[in-house]
């Protein structure tokens, strides 16, 4: 006989919605207003409801594509988890990462990237929920890690984009640690005076939300995003307690002071930008070498007592 009983029921999962019965493929029905879009219409419009301004879930590369001008440069591709637990639950981790590299085509959950953001030039950050749950490994932490650190170097911005359940639990105390080696990162960021925003998006949760995806200069979230640290299920079966509505949304968040801005995600780019601008960084005019070098803006040297420094200033 086993030591310990349980006798309260585990927690079971939400029923399931009824599949909808529109072909895949060319109509999606939106989990919000139930209406059936077109699928081009969904892509032309950022993948936000028509109708309703329902947000889905874009991939890592899709939210580049809606925040950079064009091209970008691409970093640490190649960095893949080594397993260093040897960790297997209901399958081995390795097949896991096997699955998701197959799935996605990327190597770990995060997109380090440099681009032009409305002509700034920007390091991003881009989180991909389709590996593993967005979840935060050592890949990911150093990937980020090192996209702060080379825009310490280029004196550049930095903006992530949070998509996470959390830490990577198949790393054990190894993921964990990547929250304090991303915090030290950027508050390395801070003191070189160069701006961080976050962009918290559906879902930010667990060890990411408890470290930098709320360390932003401005924290910025997109509409009825789920933020928190523990899902409000766990929450409301520890504290016994009916939670009140809209708990861990993004509007919740923003009226109790927990985030700075929630903005649409056709508006995030300008938002992003504007907010960049704002805090020191500008756009080059387009120019020859034959100029000679740049010109600091009178604004700028007229504020230069401990303002964001420039990139172009250091040069
Ligand atoms: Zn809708």
């Amino acid at each position: 006989m086993a030591w310990f009983k349980k006798t309260k029921k585990p927690i079971t999962a939400p029923a399931k919605e009824k599949p909808s019965r529109v072909p895949e493929g060319l109509w999606v029905k939106c989990p919000d207003c139930a209406q059936a879009i077109y699928n081009k219409d969904l892509a032309t419009n950022m993948n936000v409801c028509p109708k309703c301004g329902h947000h889905f879930r874009i991939g890592a590369a899709e939210r580049l594509r809606t925040l950079f001008d064009d091209t970008w440069t691409e970093y640490d591709k190649d960095l893949t988890s080594t397993d260093p637990l040897v960790f297997t639950d209901t399958k081995p981790y390795k097949a896991r990462l096997k699955a998701s590299i197959a799935a996605t085509g990327l190597k770990d959950a995060v997109i380090a990237a440099s681009g032009a953001i409305d002509g700034i030039e920007t390091i991003v950050a881009s989180m991909e929920y389709e590996f593993i749950g967005g979840s935060m490994g050592v890949v990911v932490g150093e990937k980020i890690t090192r996209a702060i650190e080379r825009a310490i170097d280029a004196r550049l911005p930095v903006v992530i984009v949070c998509c996470s359940g959390g830490a990577r639990m198949m790393e054990g105390a190894l993921s964990l640690m990547q929250m304090a080696k991303i915090c030290g990162a950027l508050a390395r960021l801070d003191r070189a005076r160069l701006p961080f925003i976050s962009v918290l998006t559906d879902p930010t949760t667990g060890g990411v939300t408890a470290s930098f995806a709320m360390l932003g200069d401005l924290n910025i979230a997109e509409p009825k995003a789920l933020i928190g640290f523990a899902g409000p299920r766990v929450i409301e079966q520890t504290i016994r307690q009916t939670l009140p509505e809209g708990f861990q949304r993004s509007e919740f968040l923003l009226e109790k002071g927990m985030l700075d801005l929630v903005v649409d995600r056709r508006e995030m780019k300008s938002t992003i930008a504007n907010a960049l601008r704002f805090m020191g960084a500008w756009r080059p005019e387009p120019r020859s070498i034959a100029d000679g070098p740049p010109a600091v803006p009178r604004e700028l040297v007229a504020q230069d007592a401990g303002l964001p420094k420039n990139r172009l200033e250091s040069r």
